[in-house]
């Protein structure tokens, strides 16, 4: 087995496929935003172990899809106990991996990677379909039956996070999975497979491939034998999954970009806003909710901008390891050229730079990574690309409004719909507003407060379909109505019908 050392943590950088390590004959350069090393050198699937993980899951999915919802469950929290066993272990390994905040890591990621599990098995067993409903003295009885072997792709931003939110749904539901973690972050996944198995999790359930997307996640999602496919990511590479679906109507659950307006009104609390504005940067703007169009009232433009830069020009760039850090790296240095490539754009159209602008040489130089300076614009052409393409670093831009009308349509100016942000302090124009926007989430005078209960994802370009609660096992299950008639019964057994246990 091909083992690394992050931190002391020993990761496999292998594939696992049917309860076995296998590797490849080529690897890839596993390259720590931190510092700018290669800290892994990681199996580069192909079609080859694509096919092998889909056989491996379609192999055990009889076994799986008829283990009775209670042991599922079971298995699920006892996932779930390790996670949390080792949540040192899982923060240090991803924040090496991908650049985010340790103690965010720390205290809430990897807590709720754990939760993910516990809140998907408890929800398969307490809350979904325990309602029948008559017609005419017929029994319906709505089932959620295990649809087969869900390939899910996940992107390096919130790895085991977004992975999981994917994972434990799946799994719960009676399904088999193939997790393709992204080339840029892959061993978080790997140490859930460990994990996994741990906690007892039968062979083939979950099996992890990596290698890069064109080479390894291509083929699975052109798999004919792939029942779901779940995919976090970006618009072009969800088009290219989408036409390789198309080929066998394999349904697909897209979270991908978005350009959230974030919408300040005159009578909002402005600390509380400006607060928020400025959690906007965390992760180094990799955040696909992140609110990057600052959409603020006419009136108190100048105020907003005075309180933002005070708290803005106050974050710590540096080592994500340390506590003391606000704001990490970006993920690659190819990354930050693209987010310099914005932003010199930008500069050139005469958009006004009122913070940041450039790439934080000190940082670099310090620490060897790419290191992005927050960044604000004003002055800028709402049509311009800054202001309608999604950059994903620090980058945010600042236009005004004029009343609830102008608010409105400014916010829904964007081809995507994934998130919106509104402060006020006007209860009854919160609700008009809302109502208005088009969003997967709107969050009213707070940022990012996710419940797995409720529905997420995107309108417009920011997705297809929803996932939490209901709407995940809606999404990675065969949804069934069984009618049954109350006549022609030769033996009940003392039963009133069919039970569907
Ligand atoms: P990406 O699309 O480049 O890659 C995502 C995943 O897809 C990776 O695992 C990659 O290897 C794989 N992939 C690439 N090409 C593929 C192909 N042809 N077939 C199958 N798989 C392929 O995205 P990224 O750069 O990793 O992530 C950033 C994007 O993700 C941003 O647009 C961001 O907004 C979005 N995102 C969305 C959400 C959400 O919940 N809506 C959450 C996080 C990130």
């Amino acid at each position: 087995m091909n083992v690394t050392e992050i931190a002391g943590v020993p990761v496999s950088t292998d594939h696992w496929i049917g309860g076995q390590r296998v590797s490849s004959a080529d690897t890839f350069d596993d390259v720590s935003p931190i510092d700018g090393n290669v800290i892994a050198q990681v199996a580069r699937g192909g079609a080859d172990e694509a096919g092998q993980a889909v056989r491996a899951a379609q192999a055990a999915f009889p076994g799986w899809s008829a283990t009775p919802p209670a042991e599922r469950a079971r298995l699920l929290h006892a996932i779930a106990d390790r996670v949390e066993q080792r949540i040192e272990d899982l923060a240090i390994v991803e924040t090496t991996d991908n650049g985010a905040l340790i103690r965010s890591h720390r205290r809430g990621v990897m807590p709720r990677v754990a939760h993910n599990f516990r809140f998907f098995a408890d929800f398969l067993i307490n809350d979904l379909g325990h309602e029948d409903f008559e017609t005419r003295g017929h029994r319906n009885h709505v089932s959620w039956d295990p649809a087969g072997v869900c390939v899910l792709i996940s992107p390096w931003n919130a790895p085991l996070m977004l992975a999981t939110w994917k994972v434990a749904p799946a799994l719960a539901a009676g399904n088999t999975v193939v997790l393709k973690p992204s080339e840029f972050s892959p061993l978080t996944a790997s140490l859930l497979a460990d994990i996994a198995q741990e906690a007892g999790l039968p062979d083939g359930v979950l099996n992890v491939v990596q290698g890069l997307g064109p080479e390894v996640g291509a083929p699975l999602v052109g798999d004919p034998r792939v029942a779901r496919i779940s995919f976090t990511g970006s618009v072009p590479t969800a088009r290219s999954i989408a036409t390789a679906a198309a080929a066998h109507l394999t349904p697909v659950s897209f979270e991908l970009g978005g350009k959230s307006p974030f919408v300040v009104f005159a009578d909002a609390d402005l600390d509380l806003a400006v607060e928020n504005a400025v959690e906007q940067y965390d992760n180094a703007g990799q955040v696909c909710l992140s609110g990057t169009r600052l959409l603020v009232e006419e009136s108190i433009r100048d105020a907003f901008v005075e309180k933002f830069m005070e708290r803005a020009s106050a974050l710590r760039q540096g080592d994500p390891r340390d506590d003391a850090t606000d704001i990490g790296p970006s993920i690659h240095a190819a990354h930050l050229e693209k987010v310099d490539g914005f932003v010199q754009r930008a500069r050139s159209e005469g958009a006004t730079v009122l913070l940041g602008g450039e790439p934080n040489a000190e940082v670099s130089a310090d620490l060897g990574g790419p290191y992005y300076r927050p960044t604000l614009f004003g002055d800028v052409d709402p049509t311009s690309e800054i202001s309608t393409q999604e950059v994903f670093g620090p980058v945010l831009v600042l236009h005004t409004f004029d009343g609830e009308d102008d608010a409105v349509q400014q916010a829904n100016a964007s081809e995507f719909g994934l998130a919106a942000v509104l402060f006020t302090g006007d209860r009854d124009r919160a609700e008009r507003v809302s109502a208005q926007l088009v969003a997967g989430t709107v969050w009213v005078n707070c940022f990012f407060v996710r419940d797995l209960r409720a529905p997420f994802g995107g309108s417009r370009m920011s997705g297809v379909g929803r996932e939490g609660g209901t709407w995940s096992f809606d999404f990675f299950c065969d949804v069934k109505n069984t009618v049954t008639s109350p006549n022609g019964w030769t033996s009940t057994n003392g039963n009133e019908g069919i039970s569907h246990g």
